[in-house]
């Protein structure tokens, strides 16, 4: 074989190219992730992988990799209005994980790397084509996959270039992240929500939470921006905003 022949080539290393390519090589295939971030790479997230999603981890033996880090688990969901309502619910079966994104990220590469057929270069913006025969020019090299997997995100352009695009309109949601030293008040995903804003409490670790809001566009109009925003959105939430303090916060 060419040295520089690839079963699969995956266009982004996040959480999903990163699993993919774990994936791809315990079933042998000669696999490479193109990311063109350089890691850590770290954005807005609920930080929450449902229960499906750990026994995957633990199907895939990638679970050892990631309960090394900190991390806390979560039994189910809690809804709160801001009218005080609550609905709460156990998942059937199994916990979620809560894991900071960044933390999760380093466990998924800790067990790459101990896959010889596993080639990861960060820092690498893909170009190619696709079709039948799918081609990728790497440092002007033209590489020539079985397979191309499109692991480029919300916005995948791989997804757009293969017509795959959802017909369904597109909510434009945005949404910010902080995540604070407290310990965690519960053992549920919390969401918070009200008109077009919501905010959802992860536990992330036996002394952290993540807090992340997330609003439409078209519904809400966040009073502030730059370095207000995250309060201005949180005062929006008083039985939330009691709980944690400014003191608190870590990144
Ligand atoms: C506020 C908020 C809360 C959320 N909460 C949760 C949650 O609790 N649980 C959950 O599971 N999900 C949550 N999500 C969704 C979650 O963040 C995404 O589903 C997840 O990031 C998708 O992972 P991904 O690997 O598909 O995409 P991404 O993480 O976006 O990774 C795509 C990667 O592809 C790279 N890339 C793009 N184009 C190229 C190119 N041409 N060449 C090379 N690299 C390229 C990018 O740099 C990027 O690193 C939340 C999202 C938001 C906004």
């Amino acid at each position: 074989m060419h040295e520089k022949y690839y079963d699969v080539i995956i266009i982004g290393g996040g959480p999903a190219g990163l699993f993919a390519g774990i994936v791809c090589a315990r079933n042998n295939l000669k696999t490479l992730i193109l990311e063109k971030q350089v890691y850590p790479i770290d954005k807005a997230c609920g930080e929450g992988i449902m229960p499906t999603g750990v026994e995957h981890l633990r199907e895939l033996g990638i679970a050892p990799f990631v309960e090394k880090y900190p991390y806390h688990y979560f039994k189910g969901i809690r809804y709160i209005s801001g009218k005080g309502r609550t609905a709460e619910a156990n998942f059937a079966e199994g916990s979620g994980w809560g894991i900071q994104r960044v933390v999760f990220s380093s466990a998924l590469l800790e067990c790459a790397a101990t896959l010889s057929n596993l080639e990861i270069r960060a820092g690498a913006s893909a170009v190619y084509t696709l079709g039948e025969n799918p081609k990728v020019n790497l440092n002007n090299t033209v590489l020539c996959p079985k397979l191309l997997i499109g692991a480029d995100g919300l916005h995948s352009q791989v997804r757009k270039l293969a017509n795959l695009e959802a017909l369904f309109p597109k909510l434009k949601r945005w949404g910010v992240r902080q995540h604070f030293n407290v310990e965690p008040w519960s053992v549920f995903v919390e969401i918070y929500w009200g008109p077009g804003l919501e905010a959802y409490v992860t536990p992330v670790s036996v002394s952290s939470v993540n807090v992340s809001l997330l609003w439409d566009a078209k519904r809400y109009k966040p009073e502030h921006g730059g370095k207000k925003l995250f309060a201005s959105l949180l005062k929006e939430f008083p039985e939330l905003q009691e709980r944690i303090n400014k003191e608190d916060v870590m990144d």
